[in-house]
C-alpha cells in the first residue's frame, strides 16, 4: 500500500476509501492526466466520455489523475479571484475539495510527479511510485514566482502593509479590505513583464477599485496608476487601445516596461526595473501580480521546449517530438502560443481529446485543429466588464457582438455572464467535462 503523505490527505478519509479503491496497486494506466486543474479535470472526462461515445468505453481506473492537490480551485473563467478582491463574492466560494470532483470510474492518485520519463512511458511521484502509461496528458498548470520579488512575501503577510494579490487564495480577501478601507494616497496596481496566467487580471482589480472609489466619493483624495512590464495596456491592439482610451478619461496613470523587482514594506516603497535603470515609487496600496513561469518539475523534463513549457503542435496539441507522440498537454503548461486562461482550455480540450482518442483507434490524428482562441474578461467597474476574445496571431475572434454589441465596450451582459453564467457552467459542466466552449453542451464534430 501506498504510503500516504500528506497531513490533509490523513484528514479525509472520503478521499482515502476511494482512492484506495480505484487507484491502489495498479502500475499502469491507459490514460495518465497530469494534473486535476482546469485542463486536467475536464480532459480527463473528456477522454473518458469519447471513449465510450465511439463503442470502446474504458474501464473505471483505466484513467488515472495525479494530482496532490486538497482542493482544486476556482482561478479560472470568471477571475473568482477578481470578484473576491472586489467584494463581490466570498473567497470560500472559490474552491472545492479535490475529492468530490473527481468522479468514482476515474482513479486519483493523491501525490505529484516529480520526473517524466517520456523514453519508458512512465512518470515518477514525489515519494518514488512509478506510473506506467499509454498515453500522458499533462494540464499540471503554471508556476507563480512569489519569491522573485524581494520583500513581497513578508509584505504579503503582514495585515497592515497595504500590500495584497489576487494571484493567491490567501490574500485576495486581503486585496478587498485594503481597497476598501483607503481613504486617500496613491494605489498601484503592478502586471509584470512576460507570461501570466490571465494577463487581463491585473488591470481589472485596478478598474474595480476605480469604481469603487469613484461610487464612495474618493476618487479625488485617490490617485491610481498602473506599472506594466508590458510596452501597453493589453496584447490585442483594438481592446488596448479601447483600454488606454478608459485609461485617460478616467485619470489613470500609466508607467509600460516597468517591472516590480523589490518591495520595502516598512517604508511603504516599490521598486521597478526601466529600459535605462530603476526607479522608487511611494505608495499607500500596492497591488502586486507577481511573476510566473514554467513549472521547475517540467523545466527540467524531456519534454519541455527551450523556455520550459510542454513542447506541443500548436494545433493538435500533441507532443512536438514523435518519439513521444503518446503525450499531448493543454492549458498553462503548455507552449501553446496563445492567453493562458480557462477559455482557451474550453476550446484546446475537445481537440486534444478527439486527437488522442484517434491517434488511440487509428494511429493517426484527426483534422481537428486549435486555432489559438482565448478569451479574457476585462471588468472595467461594477455593472460593466469588456469581453475580449482572441486567436492565434492576436486576432479577434468574438462570439457575442452581433447579440450584446461590440465586445470592445464594456457592458452590462458582459458583466452578467462573468459573474453569474461563467461560474455555473465551470462547476456544473465543466469540470465534468461536459462543457465544450463554443460548441455548448455538444461535443464538437471534427469528421
Ligand atoms: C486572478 C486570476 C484571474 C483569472 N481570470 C481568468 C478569466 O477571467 N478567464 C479565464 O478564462 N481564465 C482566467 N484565469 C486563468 C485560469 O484560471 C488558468 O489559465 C487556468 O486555471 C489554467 O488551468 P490549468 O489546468 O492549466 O492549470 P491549473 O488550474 O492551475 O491546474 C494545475 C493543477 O496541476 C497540479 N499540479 C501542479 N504540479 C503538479 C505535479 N508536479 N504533479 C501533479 N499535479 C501537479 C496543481 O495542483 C493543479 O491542481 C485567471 C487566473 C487568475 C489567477
Amino acid at each position: 500500500m501506498f504510503a500516504l503523505r500528506s497531513k490533509a490527505l490523513a484528514k479525509s478519509t472520503h478521499t482515502v476509501a476511494r482512492w484506495a479503491s480505484t487507484a491502489a496497486e495498479k502500475d499502469s494506466y491507459k490514460v495518465v492526466v497530469i494534473g486535476a486543474g482546469t485542463g486536467g479535470l475536464n480532459v480527463a472526462n473528456q477522454i473518458y466520455n469519447r471513449f465510450k461515445s465511439a463503442g470502446k468505453a474504458l474501464n473505471a481506473g483505466d484513467i488515472a489523475i495525479v494530482d496532490a492537490a486538497e482542493y482544486h480551485y476556482y482561478q479560472n473563467s470568471t477571475a473568482h479571484r477578481t470578484l473576491v478582491g472586489s467584494g463581490l463574492k466570498q473567497k470560500e466560494e472559490m474552491r472545492r475539495p479535490m475529492s468530490d470532483l473527481i468522479p468514482s470510474h476515474l482513479a486519483h492518485i493523491v501525490e505529484n510527479v516529480k520526473t517524466f520519463e517520456p523514453k519508458s512511458n512512465s512518470v515518477t511521484t514525489t515519494s518514488g511510485r512509478k506510473i506506467g502509461y499509454e498515453s500522458l496528458v499533462v494540464a499540471a498548470g503554471i508556476q507563480v514566482n512569489w519569491s522573485a520579488i524581494p520583500g513581497l512575501e513578508k509584505a504579503l503577510a503582514d495585515p497592515s502593509s497595504g500590500v495584497s494579490s489576487i494571484y493567491s487564495y490567501n490574500t485576495a480577501d486581503k486585496t478587498w479590505k485594503d481597497i476598501d478601507a483607503l481613504r486617500s494616497g496613491k494605489a498601484i496596481f503592478t502586471q509584470p513583464a512576460g507570461v501570466i496566467k490571465c494577463a487581463g487580471a491585473p488591470q481589472k482589480i485596478m478598474w474595480m477599485a476605480w469604481d469603487r472609489y469613484q461610487r464612495t466619493g474618493r476618487g479625488d483624495n485617490i490617485s491610481i496608476d498602473f506599472y506594466t512590464g508590458m510596452p501597453t495596456m493589453f496584447s490585442v491592439k483594438k481592446y488596448s487601445d479601447a483600454l488606454n482610451k478608459m485609461r485617460e478619461e478616467r485619470g489613470v496613470g500609466a508607467q509600460f516596461v516597468r517591472n516590480l523587482t523589490s518591495i520595502d514594506a516598512a517604508a511603504h516603497k516599490a521598486t521597478f526595473k526601466t529600459a535605462d535603470g530603476s526607479v522608487d515609487v511611494d505608495y499607500t496600496l500596492l497591488h502586486v501580480t507577481p511573476p510566473m513561469g514554467p513549472l521547475e518539475t517540467l523545466k527540467s523534463s524531456p519534454l519541455a521546449d527551450e523556455a520550459g513549457w510542454v513542447a506541443v503542435d500548436q494545433a493538435t496539441l500533441r507532443h512536438t517530438n514523435p518519439e513521444y507522440g503518446n503525450v499531448w498537454a493543454l492549458g498553462d503548461c503548455s507552449s501553446l502560443p496563445t492567453s493562458k486562461t480557462a477559455a482557451a482550455i474550453t476550446a484546446q480540450a475537445p481537440i486534444l481529446t478527439e486527437n488522442l482518442f484517434s491517434v488511440v483507434d487509428t494511429g493517426k490524428v484527426t483534422k481537428a485543429a486549435y486555432d489559438g482562441y482565448t478569451s479574457c474578461p476585462l471588468l472595467t467597474g461594477y455593472n460593466q466588464l469588456m469581453l475580449a476574445e482572441f486567436k492565434y496571431g492576436l486576432e479577434p475572434k468574438e462570439s457575442f457582438a452581433s447579440f450584446f454589441g461590440d465586445q470592445a465596450v464594456p457592458r452590462l451582459p458582459y458583466y452578467l455572464l462573468k459573474k453569474d453564467l461563467f461560474p455555473y457552467v465551470y462547476w456544473n459542466y465543466m469540470v465534468k467535462g461536459t462543457w465544450f466552449g463554443a460548441s455548448g453542451w455538444t461535443r464538437p464534430d471534427f469528421s
